[in-house]
């Protein structure tokens, strides 16, 4: 069966290849100024023999960075016969949206991270997803989506995880969770799971990593670095590529941890419009009965600020980027330190 008999989406990336291959996912993208216009999303497989198939992912949401940096320069720093296995990668996954350097896409509106598996006969963004579902995620033993806070969030650079029914599953997962070296590992559970690729790839009963590496739609030089060597640490964890696991301690940091999001309450929501002012910096702790900051009042200045104290304590792990917020907005979320993990 061929690519065009059960996708939109053609390619000349011929995954059972050796070597290194740079080509591009093919979308249909008819509109006014191009008739039969398409959309050339790169992709790039680097192949050498049997191993394992790990998919590694950037750009899900078209304005967070790291993850389309650190695999821009993989895919050209690395040679096929420094890997024994395979990987896809693919630096900007909802592309319009990378391009564009917008959460959603800029064609149809769509957040990527809420469409999976994707529709054949649907919008740009789900014909995407619908050909990653059924094209790639069948190839893959583990896949490694590299987000980060983007525009409206600020994130302690972490790798996350959920929780997984399987015990050989979660205990691989948090294996490879623990071999990324990321800061913190955050094992969580999510507002919102519907349509992810997060839960695509766990209900295949596979590895699936996401990282939150930064945030405000910027890079950092150190947020960068943890991508780069996260990525070469997993490989190294599959046994496809030689050498030690990079640890933040070699970097001269803190010694990476391991922490918790175990519910939904350790997310703070702005309970009214207004203006956010923060008490906390990501990475600091919150002690009990802290407030995490307070909502100023622009129209009516005088009124006393709405304060945003969390249901819990423990580390801010995020928190808001911009400083006017909605009612609704997430402004707050807090991780404890893992007792079972
Ligand atoms: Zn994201």
């Amino acid at each position: 069966m061929t690519d065009t008999e059960t996708s939109r989406v053609t390619t000349d990336i011929d995954y059972g290849k050796n070597g290194k291959q740079h080509a591009y996912l093919r979308v249909p993208n008819s509109r006014d100024n191009s008739g039969w216009g398409t959309l050339l999303m790169p992709i790039t497989v680097i192949r050498n023999g049997e191993g394992p198939t790990l998919l590694f992912s950037g750009g899900n949401h078209g304005d967070e960075y790291e993850g389309p940096v650190a695999l821009m320069k993989l895919i050209r720093e690395l040679d096929a016969a420094e890997i024994q296995g395979r990987i896809i990668v693919i630096p900007g996954l909802n592309y319009p949206a990378f391009l564009a350097g917008k959460r959603l896409s800029p064609i149809d509106g769509k957040n990527m991270n809420r469409i999976f598996p994707g529709k054949f006969d649907g919008t740009i963004t789900e014909v995407i997803a619908h050909y990653v579902y059924h094209q790639i995620l069948p190839l893959i033993d583990a896949a490694f989506d590299l987000h980060s806070g983007g525009y409206s969030m600020f994130m302690v650079p972490s790798v996350m995880i959920h929780y997984l029914e399987d015990e050989k599953q979660m205990a691989d997962t948090v294996a490879a969770m623990r071999a990324f070296r990321a800061p913190v590992g955050i094992i969580g559970e999510e507002l919102d799971t519907a349509g992810m690729i997060d839960t695509a790839v766990e209900e295949m009963g596979k590895v699936f990593i996401g990282t939150e590496l930064g945030g405000g739609a910027i890079l950092t030089p150190d947020s960068i670095r943890v991508a780069e060597t996260g990525i070469r640490n997993i490989l190294k964890h599959y046994d496809m590529m030689e050498g030690e696991l990079v640890t933040p301690e070699w970097r001269g940091k803190a010694e990476a941890r391991i922490m918790e999001v175990p519910d939904t309450g350790c997310f703070v929501m702005a309970m009214a419009d207004g203006l956010y002012e923060p008490f906390f910096e990501v990475g600091d702790e919150v002690p009990a009965g802290q407030p995490v900051g307070q909502i100023h009042f622009p129209e009516t200045p005088s009124h006393k600020p709405m304060v945003m104290t969390p249901g819990s304590h423990g580390m801010l792990w995020s928190r808001r980027g911009p400083g006017m917020v909605e009612k609704g907005d997430t402004v707050a979320v807090l991780a404890q330190e893992s007792k079972d993990w």
